[in-house]
């Protein structure tokens, strides 16, 4: 069977996905899918198991650095506002996967609930920042998560409670599933000190970081204790480049992509921070992005 037929409303071939990442780089999707509901999504990872074809989960492209060749198998994206809703029932907020996650806390913290304030100033969706236990200053939102809805490669449904759930250091126990949802367990705050505290975080956050309409990605996950940007000042790395791609002069644990910029411009600068990081303090960064 042709692996779209029946999915042709909702399936694209080759799509670029350039255009979907911060960075701006990477090849095309063999098949690109934006399912209207969950209904269609099961169906299609009931194909995708059928026909062997690997499937991997796009939510706003701020944390992956996808290659220049093409994508082989099938490139999914939760956009349909069926996977997007956001639901305040007194402290907890039920969020879709495809949710941003900017918007649930703006709407969370203008409600006057306490706990995502500390996220400000992160992109992406709530089922990247589940998957990637995404955090600030020590705060996290797995903390928050009192059950995440997700869909198995058989797609079921299944919802994980509290006792299952695994959040540590930008890492969870959700990276064979599609995350479909979750609750968040807020705390009752007020909300005009919650925006204040909200707004300062988000001052300092963007003085911390290179400017967000240029084509960026973080690189390396923080070693215990200490900054991966101040380890590779430190290592003598803060001019460096390859190719098109350079170290942002604002921090220097982004990677800022000009024109033309190739993933492979990436990843070979990558493996110089990392080599002269190793060789100059003994410590070996690992990848804070995911690669495709
Ligand atoms: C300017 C800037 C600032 C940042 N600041 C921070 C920060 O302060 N703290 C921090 O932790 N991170 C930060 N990041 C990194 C990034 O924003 C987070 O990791 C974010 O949570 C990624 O979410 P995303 O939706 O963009 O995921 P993507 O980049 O699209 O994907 C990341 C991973 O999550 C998986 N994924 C996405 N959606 C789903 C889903 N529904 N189900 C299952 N898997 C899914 C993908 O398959 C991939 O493995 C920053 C990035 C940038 C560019």
């Amino acid at each position: 069977m042709d692996f779209c037929q029946g999915f042709e409303h909702f399936v694209r071939t080759q799509e670029p996905l350039a255009s979907y990442a911060w960075l701006r780089i990477g090849g095309a999707a063999e098949y690109f899918a934006e399912p209207n509901n969950v209904t269609e999504l099961a169906a299609l990872l009931k194909r995708c198991r059928e026909q062997d074809k690997p499937v991997r989960l796009l939510g706003g492209g701020s944390n992956l650095l996808i290659r220049d060749e093409a994508i082989s198998g099938v490139v999914v994206r939760l956009s349909h506002p069926s996977f997007t809703n956001i639901e305040v029932n007194g402290a907890v907020v039920q969020c879709g996967g495809g949710a941003r996650l900017a918007n649930v806390v703006s709407t969370t913290v203008g409600l006057g609930l306490a706990g995502l304030e500390s996220l400000v100033g992160i992109p992406g969706t709530i089922g990247g920042a589940l998957r990637g236990n995404a955090g600030n200053n020590g705060e996290d939102i797995g903390r928050w998560a009192t059950s995440v809805d997700v869909m198995t490669t058989e797609g079921e449904v299944r919802k994980c409670g509290a006792g299952e759930l695994r959040f540590s250091y930008r890492e969870s126990n959700l990276d064979e599933f599609v995350i479909l949802g979750a609750a968040l367990k807020l705390e009752n705050g007020d909300a005009a000190e919650l925006t204040r505290r909200m707004q300062k975080q988000w001052i300092v956050k963007r003085a911390a970081e290179p400017l967000p309409e240029q084509n960026i990605s973080i690189l390396f996950r923080n070693p215990a204790d200490v900054s991966a940007a101040s380890l590779i000042e430190q290592a003598g790395l803060r001019d460096a480049s390859v190719g098109a791609v350079r170290l942002s002069d604002r921090n220097a644990n982004f990677v800022v992509a000009a024109a033309g910029a190739k993933a492979t411009d990436v990843l070979q600068l990558m493996e110089l921070v990392r080599s002269r990081v190793h060789e100059v303090f003994g410590i070996e960064l690992k990848n804070g992005v995911t690669i495709w």
